[in-house]
């Protein structure tokens, strides 16, 4: 599907936060065959030069998950949808987690699996995930164990559903958190901001990016959103962050280190 999304002008001083899974690359049956294309990790490469360097990606996945996929490029990056933190100076945050409530989680998560051929248990250090897509008829049970799961946490847990996963992450920050906390800070400060995703742990980051007047891209379609552009596809996001970077390699002559 091919939509019309907008340019920045030559000079324009735009910031970027992008989704990995389902943005960057398309969804594959298990998260450790996602790859990302050469020629996509090029792109990033122009665009976070043209921009002073306000590129961050914003994933579900640990950082050192994304620093794997994106290696050689070592961009800021929100991992754990927003729950750990890596800022253009190579700062590392991160939310209290309660250790005891996630080995729980996952003694719960790993016996659903065992029982369910083809589900699949991903720790990610501070959340755990399960992922149903190879055991698509048990969607409805792995998502009252997820919903069980996070009544039993009383408020510190977080069911966080996905295409085809659910996702137990400590309750605190999200994407929109994540990205208004790099907004504060160069080199994003002052930019307008971007924000493209495509699943539902997305909409924060929409919506945060809607509130300060910024660019909001869906990928794919289906499900209500409050992305200002819907319908996209990673080809098409491809094609225009190419773009976007062609336009923009232009202000870093012409503003100096990109910072107003
Ligand atoms: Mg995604």
């Amino acid at each position: 599907m091919q939509i019309e999304l907008p340019l920045p002008d030559r000079g324009a001083l735009w910031a970027f936060f992008l989704d990995v899974d389902g943005t960057l690359a398309d969804i594959a049956p298990h998260p450790e065959a996602v790859a990302i294309a050469d020629h996509a990790r090029n792109t990033l490469s122009r665009l976070a030069a043209g921009c002073g360097g306000a590129v961050a990606l914003v994933s579900g996945r640990a950082i050192v998950d994304i620093d794997r996929l994106f290696a050689p490029l070592h961009l800021p990056v929100a991992g754990l949808h927003g729950f750990e933190r890596r800022d253009a100076a190579g700062r590392i945050t991160r939310a209290d987690v309660d250790a005891g409530r996630l080995l729980a989680v996952r003694t719960g998560l790993t016996a659903f699996a065992d029982a369910h051929p083809g589900a699949l248990v991903e720790d990610k250090g501070l959340s755990l995930a399960l992922h149903y897509r190879q055991a698509p008829a048990a969607e409805a049970d792995a998502l009252a164990l997820a919903q069980e799961l996070e009544s039993e946490a009383g408020g510190a847990l977080v069911l966080q559903r996905g295409k085809m996963v659910v996702e137990l992450r400590p309750a605190g920050p999200d994407k929109g958190t994540a990205a208004a906390a790099f907004m504060a800070e160069p080199p994003f400060a002052g930019r307008r901001p971007v924000f493209v995703g495509d699943d539902v742990t997305d909409e924060a980051g929409f919506a945060t990016i809607n509130a300060m007047d910024g660019i909001s891209i869906r990928v794919g379609d289906g499900t209500p959103t409050c992305a200002r552009y819907d319908g996209a596809s990673v080809a098409g996001i491809h094609d225009w962050l190419a773009a976007a970077a062609d336009r923009l390699g232009g202000a870093v002559a012409k503003s100096g280190n990109g910072e107003i």
